[in-house]
């Protein structure tokens, strides 16, 4: 391809003949280049190259179908007709061939409703596509204008639609855009708050029985923490919580010698006390002395979702402003979930993983304390000592180790 391109070129009749390939249409790619290869060639000959460029390369027919005016929609577009729209230009690409479509400048004082956006499809779509952008009845009826945000744009007094570009019509008259703008917001909002109720709605009885299964769990989580942040250190005659609570690892205490040479010259060594990495330990936040108690978060979410536990029903009968109320409640669901994930990461001190740990680095030559930590093969005690014969008791009730229920996957929000 780059051979075509053979500067320097020395007039303009050379040019016309040698330089524009049979395949310009179908190759932008080369048409690109080839302006940009002109840069060194005087200016009328790079206006040459564009208008040329332009008129063959870019313009598109336009069939007088798509010219006749359709007033076939005296009434608002229903939803079935703007899924219909969407699906044909995502298929095809070239809304300007769509049924319904009046491919002629709409008049100035003319209202409007946008009543939906479109992209064009990934194969039209992006400046290496440029050829294939849709034109736009508004401004630029024969050339490519536009790939994305496109507007579905309805008259109602002239009862046509349009399938227009982005900012076409503010060209036209901004004020009449600017309040079909407004309103196909308040729209979109107040349709994809009812969706999101309605595809959640459902959940909600389902959400709260399994919070307050979970609450069962998380109030023994809550008090196995009280009792432990409380009394390991008494136990064992050791703060573990000040032990990791910054960085999650139990270390060991290390004393090593090192050289130094003092203002004099002299050296001498001196022995430094350091820590060094044993390893993690999960669920640390178990010891946590004041640590808020996660069941009364929970309930408190709880009580946020009670007001909305009602049927799909119900959200026919709602207005806009209480549906929008509801919406903002489901974000307890995702505060439950993460609650639920807090409780499951602090009972994981317990877990056997953890308590492997623990045993191993308090058994430790160089470990800060004694430990011993274990569980009745019951699991209904805690055995905690500094040694596996020194021990004291203390008992769980029952739930402790059972499986916490899961929240479902709400949209983060009304437009997801
Ligand atoms: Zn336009």
């Amino acid at each position: 391809m780059a051979t075509i391109w053979q500067p320097p070129v020395r007039n303009t009749i050379a040019l016309r003949r040698n330089c524009i390939p049979a395949t310009w249409d179908s190759a932008p790619e080369l048409r690109n280049a080839f302006v940009l290869s002109s840069s060194s060639e005087s200016a009328a000959l790079k206006l040459f190259i564009f208008q040329r460029g332009v008129r063959l390369a870019d313009e598109i027919e336009i069939p007088e179908s798509a010219r006749e005016p359709k007033p076939w929609f005296p009434d608002e577009p229903t939803d079935e007709l703007v899924a219909e729209i969407k699906a044909f230009v995502k298929e095809t690409g070239t809304p300007y061939l769509w049924r319904g479509h009046t491919h002629t400048k709409p008049e100035k004082g003319a209202l409007i409703r946008y009543k939906g956006e479109f992209d064009l499809p990934a194969s039209h779509s992006g400046q290496k596509n440029r050829v294939r952008w849709s034109p736009c009845p508004c401004c630029k009826q024969r050339t490519p204008w536009f790939y994305k945000d496109g507007k579905i744009a309805w008259f109602p007094e002239d009862r046509l639609i349009r399938l227009i570009g982005p900012d076409c019509f503010k060209a036209i008259n901004a004020q009449g855009h600017k309040e079909a703008e407004e309103l196909f917001r308040a729209e979109q909002e107040r349709k994809n708050t009812e969706r999101f109720l309605l595809n959640h709605i459902g959940l909600v009885p389902e959400i709260i029985r399994a919070a307050e299964q979970n609450l069962t769990i998380i109030k023994e989580v809550d008090r196995m923490r009280a009792v432990l942040s409380l009394n390991l250190p008494r136990l064992i005659g050791f703060d573990l919580w000040q032990h990791i609570r910054a960085d999650g690892v139990l270390k060991l205490e290390v004393t090593r010698t090192e050289q130094r040479v003092d203002r004099g010259g002299n050296a001498r060594e001196i022995t430094v006390q350091d820590f060094e990495r044993y390893g993690p330990i999960q669920g640390g936040e178990m010891l946590h002395p004041d640590a808020p108690p996660i069941a009364s978060r929970v309930e408190k979410q709880i009580e946020l979702l009670k007001p909305i536990n009602f049927s799909a029903f119900y959200v026919d009968r709602m207005n806009p402003d209480e549906r929008r109320v509801a919406v903002k409640r489901f974000k307890a669901v995702r505060i439950l979930a993460d609650l639920f994930a807090e409780a499951e990461m602090v009972r994981r001190f317990l877990s056997p993983i953890s308590l492997g740990s623990l045993n191993g680095w308090g058994k430790a030559e160089n470990a800060p304390t004694r430990l011993y930590i274990g569980l009745s093969s019951d699991l209904i005690q805690l055995e905690i000592g500094k040694t596996s014969d020194s021990t004291t008791s203390i008992a769980f009730r029952p739930h402790f180790f059972d499986t916490l229920r899961a929240m479902p996957d709400i949209a983060k929000s009304i437009n997801d």
